[in-house]
């Protein structure tokens, strides 16, 4: 008996639509249905990709629209004003609004997400506690990886690296850095590489944002990345820094993370929003060379990083809107390219995250999305709603669209 038969399904490059049959949260079957099935959903032929991967979130801080005044004409000031906030936040109300971007992201398709979580002496550890009982609570729509995540330092934040031990011990199930916000970035890299080999976990730095290349921190990262072996275990968000590179200097850098096995994570809507601002005329784009870093091999992620705080006020936590901006904000309009923007919230971003048995064939877990179109590049041009999302084989959400086109139907009468 298997627990799904999703039946019409286009997958991506296929071309003939098949049927998914899928057991014990697997895909156990591509091909002519085979039954029975305690579900059977004919998806009509439409689009079904892997479930999308959000590589890259801030739930605690999320939603803060409402509670701070001013807006934040740097990074710099995002952090100080994020950090005001922060002295009022509580366990309770970081699950609240968690909560609600979980359940955005959930209904958009997402079906796992690595989310930081601050641990440092102004939150403590409410932030896990809030995160811990978040991903039980949504296990069974979302995959949910806990960073524990120094934001304002290590070194002048003392009685982080403690909190970031305890907060692993807790259940973190990774490490992340900010080596940009401490007073010694070579040793703050340090401790974050001693705390995911102390745990054996994977390591996340948040590194290089700026217009200039000011701190090129990455380099660190990659000596240390192969110092302790940890290819394929590392990943870096922002890395805006990299595009102001001269174009030769760009290339090897681009060489040393690919030798490396450092995975890029791009954070649109904030590197749009925080750089460029001393610019007066042409303002830079600030974003990380993305299609530089593909061309090379290294896989890059489109990630929210923040939802309406002082880094982003905007933001939705669907991640096919990344991938509309960024196809104009990075030149990446070709068959080609608007593929790999779709790679970037799927499978680059689950390789980033380490998932397992992350895709469409045979045997892969059975988190999956349908959506409202028949082809890939429609995800990015056209930004189609989701029909169903299933995760390790059961449908979590399903949208139902309603248009009645009054217009149409004629008559004056008022
Ligand atoms: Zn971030």
């Amino acid at each position: 008996m298997l627990d799904l038969l999703l039946g019409n399904c286009r997958l991506p490059g296929g071309s003939a639509p098949v049927d998914l049959a899928i057991a014990g949260g697997r895909i156990v079957g591509i091909g002519p249905a085979r039954g029975p099935a305690r579900e059977t959903v004919d998806v009509g032929g439409h689009l079904v990709t892997p479930g999308l991967v959000e590589a890259h979130i801030h739930l605690d801080k999320a939603l803060l629209g409402d509670r701070v005044s001013g807006s934040a004409e740097t990074a710099a000031d995002a952090i100080r004003l994020t950090a005001i906030a922060k002295r009022g936040f509580t366990a309770a109300d970081i699950e609240a609004r968690g909560r609600r971007v979980l359940d955005l992201a959930v209904a958009a398709g997402t079906t796992a997400m690595r989310a930081h979580v601050e641990v440092d002496p102004i939150v403590h550890l409410a932030g896990m506690e809030a995160m811990l009982a978040l991903k039980r609570e949504y296990a069974p729509a979302i995959d949910l990886q806990l960073c524990a995540f120094a934001q304002e330092g290590i070194l002048q934040a003392p009685g982080t690296e403690a909190l970031l031990v305890r907060a692993l011990e807790m259940g973190a199930d990774l490490v992340g850095g900010c080596p940009y916000n401490d007073t010694d970035a070579r040793r703050h890299i340090e401790i974050v590489f001693a705390l995911a080999r102390e745990f054996d976990v994977d390591a996340d730095f948040h590194v290089d944002f700026s217009d200039e290349p000011e701190h090129l921190h990455v380099r660190e990262i990659a000596r240390q990345t192969m110092r302790t072996g940890w290819q394929g275990r590392v990943a870096v968000g922002h890395l805006t820094e990299l595009a102001a590179l001269p174009a030769e200097e760009q290339g090897t850098l681009i060489g040393v993370l690919a030798a490396a096995g450092i995975g890029v994570i791009s954070l649109p809507l904030t590197d749009l929003y925080l750089m460029g601002r001393r610019d007066e005329r042409n303002v830079r784009r600030g974003l990380t060379p993305i299609r530089r870093l593909l061309a090379a091999g290294v896989p890059v992620a489109l990630a929210s990083n923040n939802v309406r705080n002082p880094f982003t006020p905007i933001g939705t936590a669907d991640l096919a809107h990344l991938t509309f901006v960024t196809a104009v904000a990075a030149h990446m309009g070709t068959p080609d390219l608007v593929r790999q923007l779709v790679a970037a919230v799927t499978t680059h971003a689950a390789r980033i995250l380490n998932l397992r048995d992350y895709g469409c064939a045979e045997g892969s877990r059975a988190d999956l999305v349908v959506w409202d179109c028949d082809r890939l590049d429609e995800i990015v041009t056209a930004l189609p709603a989701r029909r169903l999302v299933v995760k390790a084989g059961r449908v979590t959400v399903e949208h139902e669209r309603r248009v009645i086109e009054r217009w149409r139907v004629g008559g004056t009468d008022g």
